[in-house]
């Protein structure tokens, strides 16, 4: 008989509780997001509104899944990387209701919760290009460990476009506002910033302010960030695909939103011959349900859950994860 898991994501400006099977069959994925009124996300605000959200979103997704807290064989929340008092306030939720029901606790990673929920679309050993507001990484499963093959060297790719967007007066998040008006016609030269495998986007998107204060359309300069900032990331995928041969890329993190990223990607991939896995818009940005899955991957591998595993860690790298489930 499947198993049903819960699963608590809180790292970062989301405040998600989502319910899988063990089979992955997704019975719930609650979301609210902290939105900040002006300038970018306030740790503790962001906090404040997970405490707030997470009660009704346990409510919503247990209502939703038509289930009991006794239904439920596992509590997964997110450990890590992220904002402190986010990541606190998911766990203590988390806590909260694994301990008052009896329920095992366990803290997963949430990077590389981006990249199983690519198995669940389908992929074997994927490439993933992890593209979000705070974090971008192109990772991939090499002895033993998911090695961060690439990443920004500065601010994440979702940050910048954040950042910029701001700038020009557009609000918050700017990902998708910048993606509306990104029409073009002109292709601007902005900074390319590849360097070996990693990437950085803060010089691109100071350049593209200037642009901007020098008279180029908001639509010339959205479309320039556009096509160099992901042509960038699929630049530094494509090289971790040659490199470790594998055959298939993952898209995940909310910048993989994106149609243009998306179509990128799906060029890219067509032009080796391998495949891309690109989940759908609910599952590619921060939420419960990959933080629940992965939690079911550990389990079923019979993961061992020690003291270690209901704390949280801010810092808590790719890298870091031994990987017993593989
Ligand atoms: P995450 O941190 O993974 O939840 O993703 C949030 C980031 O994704 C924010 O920086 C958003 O601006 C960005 N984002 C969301 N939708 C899009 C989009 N359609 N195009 C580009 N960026 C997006
Ligand atoms: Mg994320």
């Amino acid at each position: 008989m499947s198993q049903v898991v819960i699963g608590i994501e809180s790292t970062a400006h989301t405040a998600g509780v989502g319910i899988i099977t063990s089979d992955g069959k997704i019975l719930s994925n609650q979301r609210a997001v902290y939105t900040p009124e002006e300038g970018g996300i306030h740790p503790r605000e962001a906090a404040n509104h997970h405490s707030e959200t997470l009660p009704g979103l346990f409510k919503a997704a247990l209502e939703e899944a038509k289930l009991e807290p006794k239904d439920i064989s596992l509590v997964s929340y997110a450990r890590g990387p992220g904002l402190g008092p986010c990541l606190r306030t998911g766990a203590t939720a988390a806590r909260a209701f694994a301990y008052s029901h009896n329920i095992p606790l366990l803290g997963v990673n949430h990077c590389v919760a981006h990249l199983e929920i690519g198995i669940l679309e389908g992929a074997k050993d994927p490439v993933l290009l992890y593209l979000s507001g705070g974090n971008t990484q192109v990772i991939a499963y090499a002895a033993g460990r998911f090695r961060v093959f690439g990443e920004t060297l500065d601010i994440g790719i979702g940050n910048g476009l954040d950042k910029f967007a701001r700038e020009a007066g557009m609000g918050f998040p700017g990902g998708p506002k910048l993606e509306k008006v990104a029409k073009g016609p002109e292709l601007l030269d902005l900074p390319y910033s590849v360097k070996g495998m990693d990437m950085s986007f803060s010089g691109l998107m100071t350049a593209a302010k200037s642009k901007l204060d020098a008279g180029h359309s908001l639509e010339s300069v959205a479309y320039s960030i556009q096509e160099t900032a992901f042509a960038m990331s699929c630049e530094v995928s494509e090289r971790a695909l040659a490199h470790t041969g594998k055959r298939e890329l993952v898209l995940g993190g909310g910048v993989a939103c994106n149609s243009r990223l998306r179509e990128m990607a799906r060029i890219m991939a067509e032009e080796r011959g391998i495949r891309c896995f690109v989940p759908k818009r609910a599952l590619c940005v921060d939420n419960g349900v990959m933080i629940a899955w992965l939690g079911w991957q550990m389990m079923s591998a019979n993961y061992a859950i020690s003291e270690q595993d209901n704390v949280v860690d801010q810092k808590y790298r790719t890298d870091m994860v031994e990987v017993t489930w593989r």
